[in-house]
């Protein structure tokens, strides 16, 4: 959950999920749906997605526990180099490094790295750095510590904009605050590229109040989650509606919704849908309160919330 997520999110919705789900074995027996709507309103949802096959392929292929060593971890769904080491170093004293983007801006800083991490080699080159740092002795005790403060650094003091080198245990040995150029580390030349999509999503609601919510195709945005049916463009959805829906419909103002590659306008459409056919081919009318409790993304969380507000008002 701590991948891309700030622990005072996660803390919403950690203790919950270990409620529902103990163990591996309760989560590999879980219907994907279920592990989706406890993640719901989280994002990043291909981590709910390999935490279950992950689950799953534990207690198939490993009886139930999960392997001791960073190496059989990493081949396990979702779990990379860095966080196979983390658990590895955490849970079984290993001594293997971390390099999560924390610890990289940290390590390079430190030791001055100015090469271009964007260069696969050149990472590799810094993996091999931070593995020469670790601890040698006491492993069981040393590595976890190592480990956390590695990561507390990066997260609390060392920080992207505006580290705080004045409370810094390495302040006397960074290489970077000695030449006065620690925002120049780390050293990426290559750019995320973002994009845009506008989306056109129908909410269409029935006179008892039901609406129809359709489950996303996968892989894709929003893979496996519920959302209401999807349109590319206007164009599209108008050609496809009545004469009389046509009407009906009310186009709210796009929302702008943040993925890691892309901005996502979202279009909403609400309609009171009277016809016989329904909205798209597959999906399910339901009452929003059911709707709240499937694996919903945040935006159509929030809107389902809103008309469950408005009709307990009325
Ligand atoms: Fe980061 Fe500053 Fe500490 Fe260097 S002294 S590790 S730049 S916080």
């Amino acid at each position: 959950m701590l991948q891309q997520t700030q622990v005072s999110t996660v803390l919403n919705y950690f203790p919950r999920f270990v409620t529902r789900f103990p163990d591996v074995q309760s989560l590999a027996s879980a219907h994907l749906d279920d592990v989706l709507a406890l993640w719901s309103g989280m994002g990043y949802y291909s981590r709910a997605r390999n935490l279950h096959r992950c689950a799953t392929l534990v207690v198939q292929q490993f009886n139930g526990e999960f392997p001791a060593s960073a190496e059989l971890l990493q081949t396990l769904p979702g779990i990379g180099r860095s966080t196979a080491a983390a658990i590895a170093a955490f849970c079984f004293g290993e001594r293997v490094a971390i390099l999560d983007a924390n610890v990289k801006r940290v390590l390079t800083r430190v030791l001055g790295f100015e090469s271009d991490l964007t260069v696969l080699s050149n990472e590799r080159v810094l993996w091999d750095k931070a593995t020469a740092l670790l601890p040698t002795r006491d492993l069981l005790e040393s590595m976890p510590r190592h480990t956390q403060a590695m990561m507390d650094l990066g997260a609390t003091v060392c920080t992207a904009r505006k580290p705080a080198c004045v409370r810094c245990p390495l302040q006397t040995v960074c290489v970077a605050h000695s030449q006065n150029r620690v925002l120049d580390y780390p050293v990426k030349t290559r750019k995320l590229k973002r994009s845009a999509e506008s989306w056109w999503l129908v909410c269409a609601q029935h006179k008892n109040g039901d609406i129809f919510m359709l489950q996303r195709p996968v892989p894709g945005v929003w893979a496996g989650l519920y959302c209401f049916p999807v349109w590319s463009s206007r164009v599209l959805l108008w050609s496809q509606l009545s004469a009389v829906q046509r009407k009906k419909a009310e186009e709210h103002p796009a929302l702008r919704h943040v993925l890691t590659h892309k901005d996502l306008y979202l279009y909403v459409v609400t309609i009171e849908w009277t016809e016989k056919k329904d909205p798209a081919s597959a999906g399910l009318w339901m009452p929003p309160a059911q709707a709240i409790k499937l694996g919903l993304p945040a935006p159509i969380h929030k809107m389902i919330s809103k008309m469950i507000e408005v009709i307990e008002v009325f």
